[in-house]
């Protein structure tokens, strides 16, 4: 507040929790610059309401919230927030990876219920993950954050890219992907210089591959139209019975009826949940299946990154407004 009340005259949205369409609506009438939060649609109908726009500066690294088609044909600059929340969304996925695994959350609703009548060597038996495979759906900044994470685990890390999610059905580039593999065992072929990392060789595999070796499935996509229900039913059909699905990057990427019946059905060990379909509302299903742990939404909630993503969206915006280019444009 006090840095762009130094650059610019500021108007502050105070209706509590997620602000009302009306307020954002008449909010934006006389502005030159939005600085949104993830959970404002800020759709046509929004930039068409403030004429003056010229940049949305969105806080968070995900702008699945942003009308981009309409932005950029009413040239008004994008911009998020990455790399600051890289390393707290990582260290929250691996949060969840273990609650999951060793039924933490479940535990701790045992002791306080008054359950506990002593030590028991079968008592709450979860999965060990040494020697496992982590295996990450998008590679990206907090991808490989998770992965660096995974050295210290003993885990292997599998991985697949935006193609092999973009040609999961197409024979040519899984056969293509898998010939690179047989070259990388046979100890010819190039392993993705970019993918290594200090005491851990990350393999590329194809998706369908990843669904089937991965003891533990953790999404890092974006949501976009590829994406959207990348994980179904035939996904959890490919997962091992005891494998565990961790999601801290967008709800819709996850059909969530599918994955209540896949908790259900034990057709997988387990999930950890930051995110949901249709949030903040949850399947009341999910809440009653002690095999799923299910946080609200805080995979970047530290105190020093929050503090950092609203730095970083005031400047981007002061850029944007000053004639600069922001440095996180995203369109
Ligand atoms: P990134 O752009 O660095 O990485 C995303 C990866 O997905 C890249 O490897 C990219 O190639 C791939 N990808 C991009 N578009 C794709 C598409 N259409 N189909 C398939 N793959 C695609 O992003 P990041 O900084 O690692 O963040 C990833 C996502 O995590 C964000 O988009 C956001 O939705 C989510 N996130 C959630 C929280 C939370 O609070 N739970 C916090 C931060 C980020």
């Amino acid at each position: 507040m006090k840095r762009l009340a130094e650059f610019c005259e500021i108007e502050v949205g105070t209706d509590k929790g997620i602000l009302g369409r009306q307020a954002l609506l008449s909010g934006v009438r006389e502005v030159d610059g939005l600085i949104s939060l993830i959970t404002d649609n800020i759709d046509s109908e929004v930039m068409e309401a403030g004429p003056g726009l010229r940049v949305i500066a969105n806080v968070g690294v995900g702008y699945n919230n942003v009308d981009i088609a309409s932005a950029q044909q009413k040239g008004i600059l994008v911009t998020n927030t990455p790399d600051v929340l890289t390393d707290a969304t990582a260290d929250l996925t691996w949060g969840l990876i273990l609650s999951a695994s060793r039924r933490i959350v479940e535990a701790d609703a045992f002791v306080r219920a008054g359950k506990f009548d002593g030590w028991d060597l079968n008592m709450m038996l979860g999965m060990g993950l040494t020697g496992k495979a982590l295996g990450i759906i998008g590679y990206g900044r907090i991808g490989r954050a998770v992965a660096r994470r995974a050295v210290g685990f003993g885990m292997s890390v599998i991985y697949c890219t935006r193609d092999d999610i973009a040609f999961r059905d197409d024979p040519q580039h899984n056969s293509l992907v898998m010939s690179r593999q047989a070259a990388m065992r046979a100890g010819s072929g190039p392993l993705n210089q970019s993918a290594r990392i200090d005491g851990l060789s990350p393999k590329r595999v194809t998706l369908d591959q990843l669904l089937e070796w991965a003891d533990i499935v953790t999404l890092h996509v974006p949501l976009a139209a590829t994406t959207q229900h990348l994980i179904d039913s035939a996904s959890f059909n490919r997962m091992k019975p005891t494998a565990y699905l961790i999601n801290t990057s967008r709800g819709q990427i996850v059909d969530e009826a599918a994955l209540v019946d896949a908790l259900k059905n034990h057709k997988i060990g387990g999930a950890g949940l930051d995110v949901y379909e249709k949030e903040p509302q949850i399947t009341p299903e999910l809440l009653t299946l002690n095999n799923a742990v299910l946080l609200p939404h805080i995979g970047s909630a530290t105190r020093e990154t929050r503090i950092a993503m609203a730095l970083l969206a005031v400047e981007n915006a002061c850029d944007a407004l000053a004639g600069r280019a922001p440095r996180n444009q995203v369109s």
